[in-house]
């Protein structure tokens, strides 16, 4: 298997862009990697602070593993890890790859964690990539009305460069109109001219779009054409899981085998991953 820093490489290279999903229970990590498989696509899964708690760390390592040692092209991400206690243990137990999200500090503050990171997860295995975040990103992973977006909170160019550059991340989580999770009453715009400036700024960095949901296909795909690498996606994929299997308890409300009652969500997670993977432009990448 090819390691993820050569898949970034071959996607930097490419235009295209590796998905990135997160997950919280073993049915949405099996549905990923499966629907992965069949169209031949690397993809990332991932872990937040509080997906790592519920389905436990050693345990998302574990299971990962399981797959690579299949044969799945599959890497495990510690998704928006703020502390360095969290972003530690991610470490020591064992993920491919790490964000460190240090965004809300301020800059100098944001350089030393992820610095301190980047040091940490080299000295313990070169191979461990480390994303690190910059600009700031509003919003969460779950369904809002509206929230407020201001070019103040893009990413500035001539810090990427410097952040990059001090901190030596594999990788960087960039803001030019993006939000996490889903907006209702307002529609979502990528700024491509910004994100142009920030390529300039560092051309041999591969960028990150965080809150690709609930954003028009034909934006994603600008990104992708104009240097982004990496895709997340996570609140479509809950609204579905939750949608799917909420029907599915209503139609058959006696049915408790929950590989029966998991089905349909697990169908559905597997159709929408391979829809985004086709958008992302990485399938028959391995
Ligand atoms: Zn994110």
């Amino acid at each position: 298997m090819k390691t993820l820093k050569q898949y970034f490489q071959e996607a930097v290279s490419g235009k295209w862009a590796i998905g990135h999903f997160n997950f919280s229970t073993a049915d949405q990590l099996k549905a990923f990697v499966e629907a992965a498989a069949e169209v031949k696509s690397p993809i990332m899964v991932g872990t937040s602070e509080g997906e790592a708690d519920f389905v436990g760390r050693e345990q998302a390592v574990a299971l990962v593993k399981s797959y690579q040692n299949e044969g799945y092209t599959v890497f495990l991400n510690a998704d928006h890890h703020k502390s360095w206690e969290t972003i530690k243990a991610a470490i020591d137990t064992g993920y491919d790859t790490v964000l460190i999200d240090a965004s809300k500090l301020p800059f100098e503050e944001n350089i030393e964690l992820t610095k301190r990171v980047v040091e940490y997860a080299k000295s313990i295995n070169p191979e461990i990539l480390v994303e690190g975040e910059l600009g700031y990103l509003r919003g969460s992973s779950e369904v809002q009305e509206k929230i407020e977006i201001s070019q103040a909170d893009y990413t500035k160019p001539e810090e990427a460069a410097d952040f990059v550059a001090r901190t030596g991340v594999d990788r960087l989580a960039v803001v030019f109109g993006n939000i996490h999770g889903i907006v209702t009453e307002q529609e979502e715009h990528l700024d491509i001219g910004h994100l142009k400036k920030i390529v300039q700024a560092v051309p041999e960095t591969p960028l990150v779009l965080h809150g690709a949901s609930g954003l028009p296909a034909d934006e994603i795909k600008m990104a992708i054409q104009n240097g982004i690498a990496n895709v997340h996606i996570n609140t479509e994929l809950r609204v579905a899981y939750h949608d799917t299997l909420h029907e599915e308890l209503e139609k058959e409300p006696k049915e408790t085998t929950p590989y029966k009652y998991l089905k349909p969500s697990y169908e559905e997670m597997k159709r929408m991953i391979k829809k985004y993977l086709e958008l992302f432009g990485s399938v028959g990448k391995i």
